[in-house]
């Protein structure tokens, strides 16, 4: 890669695409990525562009039961040329999916969770905890409203 980004800076080529399979260090995903790009000559820049998708398996937040959720990630950005010598595609690829990993993810939409008194999944059973004391905090606010 940094060949190709030689070969572009210095105009001998213009245009690179690029294949290619990066383990990512995102909790849950189990494969690599498949990661689809390329590398262009943009006047006297390059461009890198990329994207991939993602399947990452991680306990639901809610429920803690398994779920699954797909994200895809898209990039585009100008290389600096000091940044040629350190061109890592791994490293950056990584780091997109890290920051861009989803902050919550859910087995479904609409899961209930598990009860904070008892633990029971809500999903599946119903329980009486919580049913007949109000949360404090929730009569201040409807006084406020
Ligand atoms: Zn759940
Ligand atoms: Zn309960």
């Amino acid at each position: 890669m940094k060949q190709i980004l030689r070969q572009l800076r210095q105009g001998e080529l213009r245009y690179h695409d690029f294949y290619e399979k990066i383990s990512v260090e995102v909790e849950g995903a189990e494969d690599p990525v498949h990661i689809q790009g390329s590398l262009s000559r943009e006047g006297s820049q390059i461009m890198l562009r990329f994207r991939g998708r993602l399947l990452v398996h991680v306990p639901c937040d809610r429920c803690l039961k398994e779920a699954s959720y797909l994200y895809q990630v898209e990039i585009e950005e100008l290389l600096e040329p000091e940044e040629d010598e350190q061109f890592d595609l791994a490293e950056i690829v990584n780091e997109c999916f890290v920051v861009q990993r989803p902050s919550q993810v859910l087995c479904d939409a609409e899961c209930k969770g598990l009860c904070p008194y008892c633990g029971a999944d809500r999903n599946e059973t119903s329980c009486d905890c919580g049913r007949a004391t109000t949360d404090p905090r929730f009569d201040k606010l409807k006084s406020l409203l």
